[in-house]
Parts: C-alpha cells; structure tokens; sequence
C-alpha cells in the first residue's frame, strides 16, 4: 500500500516592510530542510495575487536569484517535504494554492490526518478535483468548500472536521494564518522580527534570520498575522495537548527548542540518564552520527567513559541519494557510515543512537565496528523500545516491521549482534524532556493514541505501508 504521510517542514513570514521576504523564507526552509528533502515550494502574496514556485529537490536545487526576485510581495509561506515513494510528484509538493469564495489561498501543512480518505470522498461527491493525492489538498479544499462568512470561520469549519496531527501555515492576498491541531501533535513556533512576524516549525530557523522567539502556537489555536500585529482565536478547545515525544527524540534539530525545552539539553540529558540506567565499564563512548550525538555526549559525562568519534557520516549523504544498485546496497551503511579503525581497535565501545526502528542499521553499524576490531561492542539506545506506528506524521515503520514490537529486548539484542543492549526507560524520557506525561503523545512507545485510529486504518498499517 502507498501511503501518503507528511513528515515536513513549514515556514511563514508577514512583512511590514516593503522588502520581499522570498529570500528570507529561502533561508528558513533551508533551516527546516532535514524536515524534508523531496520537494520545496514558496508561495508569496503581493496584495493582488498569489505566486506560487516549487519542485522536486532540496531546497537550493528548486531555487535560485532569478526565481525569488520573480517571488515579490509582502507575506509568503514555504514548505519543505518527506513523503514515502509513490506519492513523490510534483503534484503533491506544497504549497497547496486553491481558489476559494474568501479568495485565493496557498496552504503548507506538517502532519498527517487519519481521516483524508473519507474527507476526499466526501468533497469528491460535491464534485471537488483533484491534482494530487495528499491530505494537505483535503483540507485546501475543505476550507475551499466550506459555506462561511470568512475565511478564518471558513477554516474553524474546515478544521473541525480533520482529525490527526497538523501544524499549518495559510496564506490569503492579506494575511498569515497559522493553526495547530487540537492536541498540539507537531511543533509550530512564533517569532517576531524587526519588520514582522515568523512562523516555523522550528525555532532553528527563527535564529538564522535573526528573529526573537514569541511563543509556540497552541493547540487548538489558530494565530493571524495582518497589518495590525498578531491575533489568537482558539478554534478548538479542551483537549489535551500532546506533543509528539519523537520530534523529541530524533527528528527535530538539537539547536531547536520545543515547549520552552532545548531539544540538545534533553538529549543529553536522555544520554545521562540512560548511563545512570544501563551502566557498563568500557574505554570509550562512540554516537552514531548525528542522531546520537548529544546523548552520547551526557552518556559520557555521567559514566565518565570518555567520548570519542568512531564512525564518520558522509556530509553529502541525503535521504534523496540515488539508490544504491543490489552490489552497493550489500555494501549497506558503509555508504553513510565508514568506522576510524585506529580509535576503536582493541577497545570496548559503548555505541549510541538514538533509536531503533527496524534494526537493520544498528545491526550493520555494530558489524562494522567489530570488523574495525573493537573487542566488545555494547549498544545503549536514548528512548525505549519503538513498539507501534505513527499515524500523526512521522514515517515510521509497521508494526510488522518494528524489530522491538516483535522480539523481546534479549531477542533484539541477538540479533544486533551487540554484547549487550540497553534502553532508556519511559520515565527517565519523560524527565529529560521537562513536560508531564499527560501532555506528550508517546503512541510509538506506549500506544496510547491522543486521536482514535479509525480500525480500517489501524489494520492497514499494521501489516502494510
Ligand atoms: P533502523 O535501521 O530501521 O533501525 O533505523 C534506525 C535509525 O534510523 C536510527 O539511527 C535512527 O536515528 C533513524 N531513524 C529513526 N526514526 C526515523 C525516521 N522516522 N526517519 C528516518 N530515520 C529514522
């Protein structure tokens, strides 16, 4: 089955001043771009019309001078995007632009809705087209069919009806309108610069354009951005807010900080309490680059055992790669990954990452390093077991797929290979990342989903992507 998911990146800017802010969405999406590396759009409003430019490809291969100076106006939002193969045409590149009764409007979405495929029926029954086949157009077109006095009441109506995890920017001829799902599921950040306002789904890309962090949209809250300044509506009230404790975990950047917690301060503090956790006498502290990092970096420095680089990632690798032939793919993650042979020989590692989802990688890595001639080879991984798929927006696995869903941690551990394999536990995830429980969405590792899973779904993905 292909699926489509959104596991993406989105950026907006209203600018006061009369500069373009083409350039400066550029470098935000450049920002976000491990959020998404298949396609990359700009959509930007003049006060007359809205521009719209995206392609296929990181985003300075789909830009460049000539195309942002043709992007001239005053407010613009832009996307970066990951999907799973299949649905990687043009067609679903966002942003999204639609003609709707409160004018045209371009929408960049990060998420995923677990109710698309009924959504599009229903609007395919009111004779709505198609061009692509993502949820982000469903809900374009819901606002678009929606029968209201304006488009922010055009929007609640739409939203209302949209179940999953989404963070979206909309852009109308006059103003930026940002929205957050009712549980808060996927990251969405204010920030404010000299001559406007910034939205992003990370705040890593609010300090590459010099603007100040606001605060983070909230959920079931939608934030406008006109001429006049800021204004919040909740659109959406009384549930609970559930972030997703993956962007937590691997996805964002470590320079980002999510609900006012750091995401490298929580890593490493992940990484330190995983050493108080699963403790072992060795020589030397080795992340698999970069995911595991910063908790290498506080594995180390609980335990003592000192940090060292023992593998090296290709820079250039991406995740839009050419696929290697069958003769490559044997060679597996050598590719990516190529061990220092001289800092591990003869030692005893602690290798560290933070996650395992198939365990195809961490079976290979621990090969590898014991082929550079480590002595033992120990894994500690900085979250606990990932037993069950994501159905909010991150690409992860099937349940059928999922090593820790079907082995027991002894089970896994033979077949990594490793001496020995250690998890963080729920509740030292939860301290490192500073949030109460009540307000994370952990369904990956304790499969409780904030958002019923409709069971048709739920059964799809459990066998199938
Ligand atoms: P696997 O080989 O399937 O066990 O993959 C584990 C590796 O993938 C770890 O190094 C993780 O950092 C990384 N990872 C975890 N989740 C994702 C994801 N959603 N997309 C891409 N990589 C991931």
């Amino acid at each position: 089955m292909s699926e489509i998911k959104d596991h993406c990146g989105v950026f907006g800017i209203f600018n006061f001043a009369e500069d373009s802010p083409a350039k400066s969405i550029y470098y935000g999406l450049f920002a976000l771009q491990h959020r998404g590396q298949e396609s990359a759009g700009i959509a930007i409003s003049d006060g007359q019309q809205i521009k719209l430019y995206k392609a296929m490809g990181l985003v300075n291969q789909v830009f460049n001078e000539d195309i942002l100076r043709e992007l001239s106006g005053k407010i613009g939002l832009g996307h970066v995007r990951y999907s799973t193969t299949g649905s990687s045409i043009v067609a679903n590149a966002q942003p999204i632009v639609v003609e709707t009764p409160y004018g045209t409007i371009a929408l960049a979405h990060n998420g995923n809705l677990i109710n698309a495929q009924e959504l599009r029926s229903e609007l395919k029954r009111k004779g709505v087209k198609f061009s692509g086949t993502t949820d982000s157009e469903v809900m374009a077109q819901m606002i678009a069919v929606s029968k209201k006095d304006n488009l922010e009441a055009a929007i609640t109506d739409a939203f209302k009806h949209c179940r999953g995890g989404y963070s979206v920017v909309i852009l109308s001829k006059d103003n930026l309108i940002a929205v957050r799902d009712p549980n808060g599921i996927r990251p969405l950040s204010i920030g404010k610069m000299e001559t406007g306002f910034v939205v992003s789904s990370e705040t890593c890309a609010l300090d590459i354009l010099g603007a100040q962090f606001v605060r983070d949209v909230a959920n079931g809250e939608m934030v406008i951005i006109d001429q006049e300044g800021l204004h919040s509506r909740t659109w959406k009230m009384g549930e609970r807010e559930a972030l997703c404790v993956f962007e937590f975990i691997y996805f964002a950047r470590p320079d980002s900080v999510i609900n006012g917690r750091n995401l490298y301060e929580a890593r490493f503090d992940m990484g330190k309490y995983l050493a108080k956790e699963h403790p072992i006498e060795a020589d030397m502290i080795i992340p698999v680059p970069e995911s595991g990092i910063p908790a290498a970096i506080g594995y180390s420095a609980e335990s003592k055992i000192p940090y060292g680089e023992g593998l090296i990632k290709n820079r250039y690798i991406g995740r839009t790669f050419i696929q290697p032939n069958q003769e490559i793919r044997e060679m597996g993650v050598r590719v990516k990954l190529n061990p220092i042979r001289d800092a591990v020989r003869g030692k005893k590692v602690v290798v560290i990452d933070d996650s395992i989802v198939r365990g195809t990688t961490s079976r290979q890595i621990i090969r590898l390093i014991r082929e550079a001639g480590a002595r033992e080879v120990h894994m500690r991984i900085s979250s606990p077991p990932n037993l069950n798929p994501c159905f909010y927006g991150i690409d992860t696995a099937t349940r059928a797929e999922l090593i820790a869903a079907n082995l027991s941690i002894e089970g896994i551990r033979k077949y990594l290979e490793a001496d020995s394999l250690g998890y963080l536990s729920l509740k030292s995830l939860v301290r490192a990342i500073s949030l109460p429980n009540k307000n994370l969405c952990m369904a990956c590792l304790n499969g409780d989903y904030p958002v019923k899973i409709p069971e048709k779904l739920q059964s799809l993905k459990l066998l199938f992507k």
